[in-house]
This record gives structure tokens, sequence and C-alpha cells, in this order.
């Protein structure tokens, strides 16, 4: 089963990327596994709220965890490097990768389905409370325990393809084998306190070298970037931290 479902994971966005209005937005996703059961889950209750959900109350006889990074092409990530404003080039990738996973997803379904297995989306990309600006469901961190990549000081999930790019997760009830963990640090600063940079190019100081985050002052200004991209559609986007890091398109 994992074999068929990467592979047609991996042709869906093969295909997307063919599209002229697309013309290669995408690398090869790369992908992890984890026990609907695993402890770390009932972990992210504590870590982020009572809001965010277990597995089982997403899917109750789900036993795997899929996550999935598809990560942007490196011309897309350069684009973005510095200055205050994302790129359009940014901004159209974001919004169309988001299509494209939803796509994946109700693709999915109904091909799974077809093996008599079954997938539950996660949460849609757009799914947080605005008041609260909470989401019951956090793809970063459920790609986390699956073994995707480890967290950055940037506080993106940084894989074995870098931070540029967007996971995606569903529940199956497919029995998949879990991939292990990392066992080190892919954050240069994380692992022995070299690098920072991403500290430094945020335009509203929004991050920290002690781990602090603005949550609020960074969604402010994801809003300002989607103003500025109203003609695309809503594109909060920054990402700043991420484009141009050394973290960016590789594991460092
Ligand atoms: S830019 Fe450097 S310090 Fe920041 S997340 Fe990437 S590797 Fe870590
Ligand atoms: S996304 Fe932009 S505003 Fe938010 S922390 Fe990164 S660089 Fe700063």
């Amino acid at each position: 089963m994992r074999d068929k479902l990467e592979s047609f994971i991996k042709e869906f966005v093969r295909c997307f990327n063919e599209k002229p209005e697309f013309a290669g937005t995408w690398g090869e996703p790369i992908f992890a596994y984890a026990d609907a059961r695993d402890p770390l889950f009932p972990d992210l209750k504590r870590l982020i709220g009572e809001h965010h959900k277990l597995p089982e109350e997403i899917m109750p006889d789900g036993r795997t965890v899929a996550a999935y990074f598809i990560p942007v092409s490196e011309s897309i990530a350069a684009s973005n490097a510095g200055g205050r404003y994302a790129s359009r080039e940014w901004a159209a990738a974001y919004l169309s990768t988001i299509d494209l996973i939803k796509s994946i997803e109700n693709g999915l379904e109904h091909y799974m389905g077809l093996s008599g297995w079954k997938i539950s989306k996660t949460a849609d990309h757009r799914s947080w409370d605005p008041q609260t600006m909470r989401c019951d469901w956090s793809h970063r961190h459920a790609a986390y325990i699956a073994g995707l990549g480890t967290f950055g000081l940037n506080r993106g999930l940084i894989t074995e393809k870098g931070v540029c790019g967007r996971i995606g997760t569903f529940i199956t009830d497919a029995c998949i084998e879990p991939t292990p963990r990392p066992e080190t640090e892919y954050c240069l600063f994380k692992l022995d306190g070299s690098c920072g940079i991403c500290v430094t190019v945020c335009p509203i100081a929004a991050i920290d070298l002690e781990g602090n985050y603005d949550n609020k002052s960074c969604m402010a200004f994801t809003e300002e970037n989607a103003k500025f991209f109203e003609s695309l559609g809503y594109a909060d986007v920054c990402a700043k931290c991420m484009s141009g890091m050394p973290c960016a398109v590789e594991r460092p």
C-alpha cells in the first residue's frame, strides 16, 4: 500500500507540473508515517492545547498518520529570498500548492477506496480560527511525529528537501510501518548554535535566538502580503525566514 500511495502522489504532482500554468512549480514529494496511536500525539494537547485533535478523534479506526512534503522548485524558493514582501512567484506557488494538495487528497480518497482502504483528511490549510488563531490539527507537528524532519529556529519543519514547500497529512485505516524520527537536529542553530540567520532576515523581528515567536505580528504581516497580492487570491504569505536560508531547499 505504501508504494502505491507514494506513486499516486508523485504522479499527481508530476502531472500538475506539466500543466503550462504551473510549469515545474514543485519538486518530488517525500513521505513519512506514524502509528496513529504514537504517544506523542496526546502530548500535542499539552504542547498546543486541548483543542488539538488526536488521530482517533478524526478517524476512530485510523491506523496510520501519513505525512508528505511537496517542495517548491529551487527557483521559486530563491525568488522569495530577501526584501520585505514575498515574491509574486512565491505567492502564486502558495495558492497553487493549496489547490494541488486538495486535488491530491480528493483523488487519493477515491484511489485508495478502490483497494478497500479509507482516508480521512486532517485539516484544511485554511481551517484555523481567525479569532483565536488556533487550528485543531497541526500538519507540521504530525509530520514531525512521523519523522519527516525537525523544527528549525524559524519554526518550519526542516526536511531532507528543506523547508520551502508545503506539508500535507492524512489518516488512513491502512497499516503502514512507521518511519523512524531523525536522531539529530537538522537546524544548525539547534544542533550547534551556528547559523541563526533566519532571525536576522525577518522583516518585523518576529523570531529571536531564544526561540520566541510573535505569532500575532507574523500573522498580521502575512495579511499585509495578502493585500499586496490581492490580484492573485488570498495569499497570506511571507517565509522570508525560510527562503534563501541554508535550510531552504535541503537539509543543511
Ligand atoms: S536558517 Fe539556520 S538557524 Fe534558521 S532554521 Fe534554518 S538552519 Fe536553523
Ligand atoms: S514568516 Fe515572515 S514575519 Fe513570520 S517569522 Fe518568518 S520572516 Fe518573520
